[in-house]
């Protein structure tokens, strides 16, 4: 599981640089539970550093596989002591997107994750019984922010894991640029961060996963400075049982994997966190109801690859999608 992790985001990131007459310097870190990578050309050293103390202190923070991080503590406590202001800030603002997404979205599903076990090593499926039993612990309305804190509902727990990589992700971007560090991308592991431009002025290009063959780049995106690229897919995580294939990605309301018309999800967006939190939801909500939200929105643009191997997006990106198979069928939407 970790290799294709692994495999994934150098596929997302393989970034056509060489081109560039500054060397960049790269570095690669294992933290919550996926490999990340920073891709720095100014500050390099301190920027590479830098990258990995942040990551190594976000995972003490959100790794669900310690009791020791705090969200294992606030999850096992609920009192508001437990949480540091960073942790707030996320919560509170995770909880604004899965109101936005009407609960498509959902950062209290850790009742019914756990169940099906995407973090272990043999996920399965579970009793049904038992994941009816989980979603009545379910529910982002059972968090309550209140004048003394962040508080929970008898058993109701957190999960960031759709959420925390896009966070981490503008932090580091953040941190980054306060040491000095204009000129670099990111990766977290289906999270990727451009910062500034390339020292020689040329866009930046990332390779978007095509999530029925990880031979090839579905397409390389280009932009020039910051933009966040976030994708979602069924081929992320997952297992195969009597040909139904079973991914990460949960229906709130089901309790089950996802299974709809949709591979994978692209979201483009300044804000990691924006692009994290909408492209998990938009993988729940499915075609028509992702095409109907961003009509709604407007305020990011998207990919979506379909399991028979179509695609649409929206028509901003038009011009900055390079597609790899000259013969793909791609619908454009404003
Ligand atoms: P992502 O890879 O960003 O799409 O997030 C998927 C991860 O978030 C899963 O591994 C779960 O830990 C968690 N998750 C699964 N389904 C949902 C959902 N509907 N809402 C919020 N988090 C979810
Ligand atoms: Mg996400």
């Amino acid at each position: 599981m970790r290799k294709r992790c692994f495999v994934a985001a150098l596929c997302l990131v393989l970034l056509f640089s060489s081109c560039s007459a500054i060397e960049p310097k790269q570095h690669s870190v294992f933290a919550m539970d996926t490999y990340m990578s920073i891709t720095a050309y100014e500050s390099k050293d301190e920027a590479c550093e830098l990258f990995e103390q942040l990551l190594l202190e976000y995972n003490k923070l959100w790794d669900l596989d310690s009791s020791d991080s705090e969200l294992s503590k606030f999850n096992q406590y609920r009192h508001p002591v437990y949480l540091s202001p960073m942790t707030s800030s996320l919560l509170v603002q995770s909880l604004d997107l899965c109101e936005k997404t009407g609960g498509a979205l959902d950062i209290t599903l850790l009742p019914v994750t756990e169940l099906w076990g995407f973090r272990t090593d043999a996920p399965a499926i579970p009793d049904s019984g038992k994941i009816q039993q989980a979603l009545l612990c379910c529910g982002y309305e059972r968090i309550h922010l209140t004048e003394k804190g962040i508080s929970m509902d008898p058993n109701t727990k957190i999960d960031l894991g759709a959420v925390a990589k896009g966070f981490a992700a503008d932090q580091i971007a953040e941190q980054l640029k306060q040491i000095g560090c204009n000129s670099a991308v990111i990766s977290l592991g289906g999270n990727v961060r451009t910062i500034g431009t390339k020292p020689d002025g040329s866009p930046w290009n990332v390779a978007i996963q095509n999530p029925l063959d990880e031979s090839t780049p579905f397409a390389t995106y280009r932009q020039s400075g910051d933009v966040s690229i976030v994708t979602s897919g069924s081929y992320q995580r997952n297992f195969i049982e009597n040909g139904v294939l079973y991914s990460h990605i949960i229906d709130p309301v089901s309790g089950f994997p996802v299974q709809n018309e949709l591979a994978s999800v692209t979201v483009f967006c300044e804000s990691g966190l924006v692009a994290d939190a909408y492209s998990t939801a938009l993988f729940v909500m499915g075609e028509e109801k992702a095409i109907e939200f961003y009509k709604k929105e407007k305020n990011f643009d998207f990919l979506l690859i379909r399991k028979d191997g179509t695609a649409i997006a929206t028509s901003a990106i038009k011009d900055r999608l390079a597609i790899s198979d000259p013969n793909q069928i791609i619908t454009y939407i404003d």
